[in-house]
């Protein structure tokens, strides 16, 4: 088997994601898919034998490299008790171990965990969950959403509605009923003489005028914490989540947290929202949280919320459900994930690693063309002065060319690599995405 025969068969058979299929089919060898025969801690490697510093953890999935040892062992012994048993009515030791791990994350104050396989799935749930919640306390009129300028929370409708990147949201403009948006707090909209929290502090006093006229009907504000990863890697600074905080309690609106991208680790902390010392009212996880290994997602909710469904009626019940959902091998890869975390005191190990890797990009910051370099944790990004609209899709030509994925988002670049990066690949990674990066602006 080669790249060009499982190419030329994948671009007649499968509709790839986030794809427009004829650049791929007008210019196979300008824009190439990459068939992947395997993968070994943060490498990929193709069919022809070349090799690819997985630089996005495959789309920011994977904590802990590909055919992590761990893990396929916690998977094969999973493999020979249980794949899969429908939830409702049933139960099983994985799913009942992640739940009491998580809620033991989150100090216990969100001890209840709803099971879906997707990320937007967990988006749609916490919605559902947040208006349902106060229409069983006899707060009909809650039925509508807050999201921020630039958020990003999933592509199915519903979660398109409190989503606010036009490329994935404007084609379906007319099936949307789309939330309110509320500034962002992105630090790189500081104006002269701003801090990253000044800019914190206009946008969330432009949340608090949006409340102080619409909490009545507001059931959620849902946001990214710390990171608006979708639209390019915003970062902000932690000031905004604690206003935030403020101005829900005031206003009685849920807070939604959406760590589905910035969760387990990746901000620095297990939960991004830890580093502003508050608690949502819904905690979203999925990506990182098996590892990467299997599609799996989950959303974590209080006392209060989980009460008010608690009743002799039916239908004051959540009766919201996904063929999958808590899936046992998809539990167990999870399990299998906090286990490395505890076993290798990963978020103190990440705080040395995060220094290498600002270490390694620092060259950049001199760069001619090179803006808002920018890192929390284990993402790191930054922004290129070019007004060429094929840059995103020349850095990632070059970038193949150099042994690395790295796929920017508009003239965005980003990384964020496995766990288990070392040092070394921390300046191959580095190194090559400064040669990707000059080859694709002399271009
Ligand atoms: C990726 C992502 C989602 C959607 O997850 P899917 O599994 O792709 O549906 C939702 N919210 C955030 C913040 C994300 O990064």
């Amino acid at each position: 088997m080669s790249n060009s025969d499982l190419l030329q068969r994948s671009l007649a058979a499968v509709w790839h994601p986030c794809t427009q299929m004829k650049q791929h089919a007008d210019a196979v060898a300008a824009l190439p898919m990459v068939p992947i025969a395997r993968g070994q801690g943060v490498w990929l490697y193709d069919f022809d034998g070349h090799r690819y510093l997985d630089g996005i953890s495959s789309w920011w999935v994977n904590l802990f490299g590909h055919c992590n040892p761990r893990i396929n062992a916690a998977l094969r012994q999973q493999l020979d008790e249980l794949e899969h048993v429908i939830l409702a009515g049933f139960t099983h030791r994985p799913v009942i171990e992640l739940s009491e791990r998580l809620a033991a994350l989150t100090g216990h104050t969100l001890g209840h965990c709803f099971y879906a396989s997707d990320g937007a799935s967990a988006t749609e749930i916490a919605l559902k969950m947040s208006f349902h919640s106060w229409h069983n306390r006899g707060r009909h009129e809650k039925q509508e959403f807050l999201c921020l300028a630039g958020g990003y929370h999933g592509e199915t409708v519903g979660a398109l509605a409190v989503t606010d990147v036009a490329l994935f949201k404007d084609a379906y403009g007319p099936l949307i009923r789309p939330a309110a948006t509320v500034p962002t707090p992105d630090a790189r909209l500081a104006t002269d003489g701003e801090t990253p929290i000044d800019v914190a502090r206009r946008a969330a006093a432009g949340l608090e005028t949006h409340l102080e006229e619409h909490h009545a009907r507001i059931a959620a504000l849902i946001v990214e914490p710390l990171i608006q990863c979708a639209s390019g890697m915003a970062m902000y600074d932690p000031e905004y989540l604690r206003l935030a905080r403020g101005l829900c309690d005031r206003y009685e609106v849920h807070l939604i947290c959406d760590e589905i991208a910035v969760g387990c680790g990746r901000s620095g902390t297990f939960f991004a929202h830890q580093q502003a010392g508050i608690k949502p009212d819904f905690l979203c996880l999925s990506k990182g949280i098996s590892g990467g290994y299997l599609p799996l997602s989950i959303v974590l909710t209080t006392d209060a919320v989980y009460d008010s469904f608690y009743d002799d009626r039916l239908s004051r019940g959540f009766l919201h459900s996904h063929s999958y959902t808590g899936n046992a091998l998809a539990c167990r890869a999870a399990l299998a994930t906090l286990d490395i975390f505890a076993d290798d005191r990963v978020i103190d190990a990440n705080r040395l690693l995060a220094a290498q890797l600002a270490d390694c990009l620092s060259p950049l910051a001199d760069h001619p063309q090179v803006r808002h370099l920018r890192q929390r944790g284990m993402i790191a990004a930054f922004d290129v002065v070019s007004d060429d609209p094929q840059f995103s899709q020349r850095f990632y030509r070059q970038a193949l060319a150099n042994e690395i994925l790295l796929r920017p988002i508009g003239n965005t670049v980003y990384f964020m690599p496995p766990y288990v990066i070392s040092a070394e690949e921390c300046a191959f990674l580095a190194a090559r995405a400064i040669a990707a990066l000059d080859a694709a602006l002399s271009e």
